[in-house]
């Protein structure tokens, strides 16, 4: 995590870096990213809670909400453990504009306008960003305000629905010279669009290891945060016309070895991997077979004469990039990685 937060600068350009924490550090578990990020120059996420418990685990350093306050309650344990916090829409202004007054002593509260600069996704429209933000600045006992807006195609900034360059211009237009500093680039813009990087870089799940567009996690130098691993527990020795796991997905057209491994999506391993998808069994590739289940899945064997009930296996991690894993599962790395389950023990190293 260190090592992928110092590729994350290296590419910033001087921007500061944002280590983005949401959804328990992508899966990596909060305490870990603290330490894995001690560099960060903040941490971003969307729990409110979560955000509390980095202040109790000591971090001191700024803290960011990425979706604002989604109540008042949220809004009062922002102010009193200073959490900076997005504003994108008219109810969030609203809820300041309530709030009884802000502690008179500083710091006063740094605040992320958000427009939405096409994504149509939060923000504010880029007609009505500055009187969002003037009605803002009316709002005694705010401190700075930073502008902000999120890429819908930075990994395929060609995407004629909204290439990368339109949704950057119609940032700019909108902001029309307001002051303030910006932060506009997820992971996809920090290691492929210096033009987007601006004062803020929001880096996600390049940190973790994983690679936000179609070029491997490596070619960027990054190592993976996460390494899912378990073992052969059993084997069986199938003839022709023999078929594996529920619904006889998979049958054999020839006598074959076949090692049944304990990791199910009951651990976040993804069920709708197809046959094929990789994995390694003894540092060797191969693949599943069949149907994935709760608590066990199916890898064939073939030309790995030496597995045996206890050979390591490897899911994704080491070796084996977790994009190419969910790729053949049909998604993405963040996704396997935000899914890994609490069962599954983990192991510091
Ligand atoms: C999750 C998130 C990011 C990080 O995205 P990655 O693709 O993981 O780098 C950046 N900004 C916002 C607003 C986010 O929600």
């Amino acid at each position: 995590m260190q090592h992928n937060l110092a590729i994350a600068r290296r590419h910033a350009g001087g921007a500061k870096v944002w280590a983005v924490v949401k959804g328990d550090a992508y899966g990596h578990g909060l305490a870990r990213a603290l330490k894995g990020f001690a560099d960060a120059d903040g941490l971003a996420l969307i729990e409110p809670d979560y955000a509390v418990r980095l202040r109790t685990l000591g971090w001191r350093k700024p803290i960011m909400l990425l979706e604002g306050c989604f109540d008042a309650a949220d809004l009062q344990a922002a102010l009193r453990h200073d959490l900076q916090f997005a504003v994108h829409n008219d109810e969030q202004i609203a809820m300041l504009e309530a709030a009884p007054p802000f502690p008179a002593m500083p710091p006063l509260p740094t605040i992320h306008l958000k427009m939405n600069s096409g994504m149509n996704r939060l923000g504010f429209r880029p007609d009505a960003f500055r009187a969002a933000h003037a009605r803002l600045r009316n709002v005694a006992g705010i401190g700075e305000i930073v502008l902000m807006t999120h890429l819908a195609n930075a990994d395929d900034p060609g995407n004629p629905r909204l290439p990368l360059a339109r949704q950057l211009r119609c940032f700019e237009e909108g902001l029309r010279g307001l002051p303030g500093r910006r932060s506009i680039a997820n992971s996809a813009a920090d290691l492929q669009h210096p033009e987007a990087l601006a004062d803020w870089v929001r880096a996600g799940v390049m940190l973790y290891g994983g690679t936000p567009c179609a070029t491997p996690a490596a070619d960027f130098e990054l190592r993976p945060a996460m390494t899912l691993r378990s073992e052969i527990i059993g084997i069986q020795k199938l003839t022709a016309g023999d078929a594996v796991g529920y619904g006889s997905h998979f049958v054999a057209q020839q006598p074959m070895r076949i090692g049944i491994v304990a990791c199910g999506y009951a651990d976040g391993y993804p069920r709708l991997a197809p046959t094929g998808t990789p994995v390694l069994v003894n540092g060797v590739r191969t693949g599943t077979l069949g149907r994935i289940s709760m608590d066990m899945l199916i890898v064939d064997l073939s030309g790995i004469d030496d597995a045996a009930v206890g050979s390591p296996v490897i899911l994704w991690g080491d070796g084996l990039p977790i994009d190419e894993v969910a790729q053949a599962a049909g998604t993405i790395g963040y996704e396997l990685m935000c899914a890994l389950a609490p069962r599954v023990r983990i192991e510091d190293v």
